[in-house]
């Protein structure tokens, strides 16, 4: 379950054991692989690669080995019974084994123009995109550690970064706020909201409409990114009630991938909620298939 990065290196290798797996793509099809554009830091790519074209790659890569692909959001699961059940678009699929590659969806603010500025100035990802944003001036949305992690890493390349905060209060941990506050390149604009990004005729980011939450006043803030920091939403929704989730729904898994129900596995960032990388989520997806491998071995099959 989910076509990302964990999904489609699971895909890989339970193809490659004859497992004829089928991944099931949801409405990101590509994962948060699929939003990003050049992908820098993924082994093996010395150039860099577009993230869309590194998704592409594993998609093929899994397909030659003989995975089938079936598009359709899971509504709903049932876990408590082997063969597993998922309700697909209100199709039932049964299945031997399950893995859950379903990710996170970065949380966005909502807007058309952000939307539309998406890969093109606007990110959810500092690590994929920061530099980029080499010698410019940069906004991080948030309040939270996510907003001071991205801020602080992006003062490697921006010469000045704003985060921009919707209240004047932090949810953020002391000590990484007093480390962002104490960076001579971060500044604070508090108690401010986004109302819009500009430039979308342009296709890139050139100034946010702000707006005091407070006075009402509004006024025009020239950058040249925005960064989101407000947080991650686990796409768990059909598992509530049967898999052992956190307190903000991502999977709790022991050694890496095993789920709390024999032969369900978890892999990539449903589960991760600290590396978050595409290596990562690939280096899971494949401990996944080998579990799902031997738990269906184990049995039998
Ligand atoms: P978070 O703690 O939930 O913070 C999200 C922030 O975004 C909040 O400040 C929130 O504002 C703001 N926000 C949410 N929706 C918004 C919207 N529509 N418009 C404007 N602002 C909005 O999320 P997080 O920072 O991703 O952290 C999640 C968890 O991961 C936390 O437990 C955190 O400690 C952990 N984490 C730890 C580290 C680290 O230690 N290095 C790094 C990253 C994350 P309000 O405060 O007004 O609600």
């Amino acid at each position: 379950m989910g076509s990302g990065c964990a999904g489609l290196t699971a895909a890989i290798y339970c193809a490659r054991a004859n497992l004829k797996p089928l991944v099931l793509q949801g409405h990101e099809p590509g994962g948060q692989l699929s939003l990003t554009t050049l992908v820098e830091n993924f082994p093996g790519f010395p150039e860099g690669i577009q993230g869309p074209e590194l998704i592409d790659n594993m998609r093929r890569q899994a397909e030659k080995f003989g995975t089938n692909y079936m598009t359709g959001f899971v509504t709903a699961a049932k876990l408590g019974a082997h063969p597993f059940e998922l309700t697909v678009d209100g199709k039932e699929i049964r299945t031997r084994t399950l893995i859950i590659a379903s990710g996170a969806s970065a949380r966005w603010l909502g807007l058309p123009s952000e939307q539309a500025l998406i890969g093109h100035g606007v990110s959810s990802c500092a690590t994929c995109d920061g530099f980029f944003f080499s010698g410019k001036e940069i906004v991080v949305i948030g309040g939270g550690d996510s907003a001071m992690e991205e801020a602080l890493f992006l003062t490697r390349f921006a010469t000045k970064v704003t985060i921009i905060h919707r209240r004047d209060h932090f949810r953020a941990s002391k000590i990484m706020y007093e480390r962002a506050k104490a960076h001579p390149k971060i500044h604070f604009v508090t108690n401010t909201v986004v109302e819009e990004v500009h430039d979308v005729e342009k296709k890139e980011v050139t100034a946010l409409t702000l707006r005091n939450v407070h006075t009402g006043n509004r006024h025009v803030f020239p950058t040249s990114a925005m960064f989101l920091g407000i947080g991650h939403i686990p796409n768990t929704k059909a598992f509530a009630g049967q898999l052992d989730l956190d307190e903000d729904g991502y999977i709790r898994t022991r050694d890496y991938v095993f789920t709390g129900i024999p032969g369900v596995f978890a892999c990539g960032d449903v589960q991760d909620r600290r590396y978050r990388q595409a290596i990562s989520a690939a280096g899971t997806g494949c401990m996944a298939a080998l579990e799902a491998e031997k738990f269906l071995e184990e049995q039998g099959r």
